[in-house]
């Protein structure tokens, strides 16, 4: 057994919340002969094991298999009675996260780590009250994590989150999703692919705020000629119960008849049950707790990372920013996560894959730059019959040739973007790229092959 170094605390390290930050931190400061303890309110794993990132992905790969029985005729195959099951594709992502939530659970018990399943709040500086128990620390981290939030639309209580459309029992047929960021255009894709009639709700003029321009509007196309239905500059008013389901009434004075409305409308910190103010942490406007770049917060023995800090909301940013604070603390090794060029990828049908600045971005910084743009019809497409196009996009510095942003809308977007997240993170310039050899026939070789730049 592990002693705590610090003889005056039951723990090094005492970690609230079991999701990809905490874990990942929690672990590597075992790893380095910390005695660290966690504990979680929910499942361990986390938003991302348990109700985001992974879930959601199988429910993307189950969605897309029903592209590639559309597309399998202009390949030869005739597939007959092709049928589709909502509760048994529901059933099989619960026995795979219910693996992983075990797996979970095992690696902490193999680092070492004590775990801990119920919620914790601060007591003082270095204890933590979970349940009936206290526990005490040298160093305390917050690893909560964030949940949906909902406006308070009159009818809101007819309404569900992510959290509920993953484990729904019945496939709805007709959806409403309201909010145009990464949630409402992953399920939207999900929900239509798999035969739904989907509305997507926007408050604003177009999906993907933030995102590339050539990457919204792409998008944008590429899903509204799929049949995906999109409405700019709308607001829900209310939701009101019907006889066959529920009725959303616009700002426009329509109404929206369907089976479910999913409110993708952002998410809100898990600070409010902590009791951060009794001990000093401070938070910001939208109940995050601050930090600087070492994690640490108001108070220099208590760190928070991840969705809880609201700062890069990406799983594999909390779990790099969890190993560097264990680094820190625990290994002599100063670390702070560095946060330029993320990559980041939406599981929209079409993907978007995106790395570095956007146009605007590298405008609005004030130099002069290079866009490298082009749109093909993917040849996977050829014989299948489609119509779509995939996009990609290169934005290059003038002055010094160095490759500022990549941004992709199309099949495999997602793993094409991670290599070139490695030639960003080098350095890479457009002559670098121009001198890779590409890979043919993939739709990857684009970025290697493109000449012409976009007039200015
Ligand atoms: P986002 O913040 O990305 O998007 C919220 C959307 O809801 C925006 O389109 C916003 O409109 C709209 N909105 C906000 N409030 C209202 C309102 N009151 N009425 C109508 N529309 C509203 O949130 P998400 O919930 O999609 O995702 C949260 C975060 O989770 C993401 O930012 C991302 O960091 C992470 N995530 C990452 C994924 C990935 O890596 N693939 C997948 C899923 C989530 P407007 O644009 O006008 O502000």
């Amino acid at each position: 057994m592990v002693q705590a170094k610090s003889g005056r605390y039951d723990f090094d390290l005492f970690t609230i919340g079991a999701g990809s930050g905490g874990v990942a931190g929690s672990r590597r400061a075992a790893s380095y002969g910390a005695k660290v303890g966690i504990c979680e309110s929910s499942r361990i794993g986390g938003t991302c094991v348990i109700r985001g990132c992974v879930p959601k992905k199988l429910l993307v790969y189950g969605a897309q298999v029903a592209d590639e029985i559309a597309d399998a005729r202009g390949y030869g195959w005739d597939i007959q009675q092709a049928s589709f099951s909502w509760p048994a594709l529901i059933s099989a992502k619960d026995r795979e996260i219910d693996r992983l939530n075990g797996i979970y659970i095992k690696m902490l018990a193999d680092a070492g780590v004590t775990t801990i399943e119920d919620e914790g709040r601060l007591v003082d500086a270095h204890t933590v009250a979970i349940g009936g128990r206290m526990v005490t620390a040298q160093n305390i981290l917050i690893a909560t994590g964030a949940h949906p939030v909902l406006p308070d639309t009159p009818g809101i209580e007819h309404a569900i989150t992510s959290n509920e459309a993953l484990d729904l029992k019945e496939f709805p047929k007709r959806v409403v999703i309201v909010g145009g960021g990464y949630i409402a255009v992953e399920f939207a894709g999900i929900f239509h692919t798999l035969g739904a009639q989907v509305t997507l709700v926007l408050r604003g003029d177009m999906v993907l705020r933030g995102f590339d321009q050539d990457v919204r509007e792409h998008l944008t196309q590429e899903v509204t000629e799929r049949g995906l239905r999109i409405l700019t500059g709308t607001l829900v008013e209310s939701i009101e119960k019907t006889a066959d389901g529920l009725r959303a009434k616009l700002n426009n004075g329509q109404s929206l008849p369907c089976d479910q409305i999913l409110y993708a409308t952002g998410r809100l910190p898990n600070t409010r049950s902590l009791q951060l103010e009794g001990v000093g942490v401070k938070t910001g406007a939208k109940g995050e707790v601050l930090v600087d770049e070492w994690s640490r917060t108001s108070v220099p023995n208590i760190y928070a990372l991840g969705d809880v800090t609201n700062r890069h909301n990406l799983t594999p940013v909390a779990i790099a920013e969890g190993r560097a604070l264990a680094e820190t603390l625990f290994h002599n090794n100063p670390t702070s996560f560095d946060p330029s060029n993320i990559p980041t990828a939406v599981f929209s049908q079409p993907p978007v894959g995106t790395v570095g600045l956007t146009e605007k971005q590298a405008r609005d910084q004030g130099r002069p730059i290079d866009i490298y743009r082009s749109k093909f019809r993917p040849m996977h497409s050829t014989l299948s019959g489609r119509h779509d196009k995939t996009m990609m996009k290169l934005v290059v510095d003038r002055a010094s040739d160095r490759v500022l942003g990549c941004h992709m809308v199309g099949a495999d977007a997602a793993e094409i973007t991670q290599g070139l997240a490695i030639a960003l993170r080098c350095g890479a310039t457009k002559a670098q790229f121009d001198k890779t050899v590409g890979i043919h026939p993939t739709a990857a070789e684009e970025f290697v092959t493109m000449r012409d730049k976009v007039a200015d």
